[in-house]
């Protein structure tokens, strides 16, 4: 293994490091769904894990395998998974780690379908606490006898508050709970979530990873500082070896293999192709960004603007100090009496969608679309107002987006 210190050397040697037959520079789609093995002993060992190889593809195929491999070194940490979305891994996580009558605090600056995923957790006999996670002393009152994870996003959407990561870190290290924090808006790129002792990490690969668009897939990475020793929760069958493994087995075993929601090969090697660019596109979309930012927060049709990287920003220090660059979603809110959608449509850069860390810039009203099934009154306690917009920003050249927006204001 040759050893390299920056991130994008990392992820671009990564594949030829695997050692496959003929060096190839990437690693090949292996699309075989069952493994087969000369001897029937070998067989026998790798599914008692005495031996490492294949066995079945809903567990895991060397395509997906390389793909957690770089992941998990793009996180610092010990072992990832890999599932077919990121909704996909958060679930795993859930469903395999808690079990009724357990208690999770989770910030409620929440990606709307985790947001959701929240009262079907609810429904199985699971408590959620919601909270406002900007501020570690909310996260404190809410503990019960019964907590056993804290879950929170590095970087919420579309209100770009960022929560109080080290402090719930150090909080959670102290309490031995279990410290989930969903990385995908920031990637491992701009923040690794082991520096503020986070247990595990969840990326949606859908997003900043993948970058184009074309693929979905979700991870979970164990960053080794947990030990699951503490964790009433782990089968017997599990508890077997290094103690700060315990989680990922589990979540393998209980989530992937028996609920299968599981990568494709095709799907993988298509995530790790467009990984080995993520650092390129993050440095310009967020550069996009932060010009943007600061030309809407200057304009008087404008009535607010959230990106961290505005000094107005109520957690502009933390995000300065912990991540890489602020960001590539930016929100704002028009001002009264100007129609959104009419600003939307007459930018002809802007893609009417939703999604982000495309290499497009995409759009969209708040209110009208991904938190309408919320209603008024929930998108107020939320903080959507009625006139947000949330931009994710791409890698389009800075003139011809600046441009763009300025000549959709002036017109409305
Ligand atoms: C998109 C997203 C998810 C879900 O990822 P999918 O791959 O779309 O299932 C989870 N958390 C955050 C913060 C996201 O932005």
């Amino acid at each position: 293994m040759i050893k390299l210190k920056g991130f994008t050397s990392n992820i671009v040697h990564h594949d030829r490091q695997q050692g496959y037959n003929d060096n190839p520079i990437h690693t090949p789609i292996y699309n075989s769904v069952p493994y087969g093995y000369k001897s029937t002993q070998d067989l026998m060992d790798v599914f008692q894990g005495k031996a490492s190889g294949q066995s079945y593809a809903r567990q895991s195929t060397p395509t997906t395998d390389s793909l957690q491999a770089m992941i998990t070194q793009t996180e610092q940490g010990i072992g990832s998974l890999v599932f077919a979305t990121g909704m996909g891994a958060l679930s795993a996580i859930f469903l395999s780690l808690l079990k009724q009558g357990d208690h999770l605090i989770a910030s409620r600056f929440l990606f709307g379908n985790s947001y959701s995923l929240m009262t079907t957790l609810e429904n199985f006999g699971i408590e959620v606490t919601l909270v406002d996670a900007t501020d570690v002393n909310n996260v404190i009152a809410a503990k019960q006898d019964n907590t056993l994870m804290v879950f929170v996003e590095t970087m919420a959407n579309p209100g770009t508050q960022i929560v109080d990561l080290a402090a719930i870190g150090d909080w959670c290290e102290q309490q031995k709970l279990v410290y989930l924090v969903d990385n995908t808006m920031t990637s491992p790129y701009l923040f690794q979530p082991i520096r503020i002792k986070a247990s595990l990490v969840m990326n949606s690969l859908s997003k900043y990873f993948c970058g184009h668009g074309t693929v979905l897939g979700g991870a979970v990475t164990e960053t080794g500082l947990y030990d699951w020793i503490n964790y009433p929760n782990i089968f017997e069958a599990y508890r077997k070896g290094d103690t700060s493994k315990w989680a990922l087995t589990q979540i393998k075993k209980k989530a992937l293999r028996d609920m299968g929601g599981t990568l494709s090969s095709d799907g993988a090697y298509q995530i790790a192709v467009g990984a080995e660019t993520m650092a390129l596109r993050m440095d310009r979309s967020c550069a996009n960004a932060l010009a943007l930012a600061q030309m809407l927060n200057a304009h008087d049709k404008i009535e607010a603007v959230y990106y961290p990287g505005l000094p107005s920003h109520p957690q502009h220090e933390k995000a300065t100090n912990w991540f890489k660059h602020y960001g590539s979603i930016l929100s704002f809110d028009l001002k009264a009496g100007y129609d959104c959608a009419a600003l939307l449509d007459s930018i002809d850069i802007i893609i009417n969608a939703t999604h982000l860390g495309d290499n497009r810039t995409l759009a969209l009203p708040m209110a009208g679309t991904i938190f309408y099934e919320m209603g008024a009154e929930n998108r107020a306690i939320a903080g959507i107002s009625e006139q947000m917009i949330r931009c994710s920003i791409g890698i389009e050249d800075t003139e011809d987006l600046l441009e763009g927006f300025k000549l959709g204001l002036d017109q409305l």
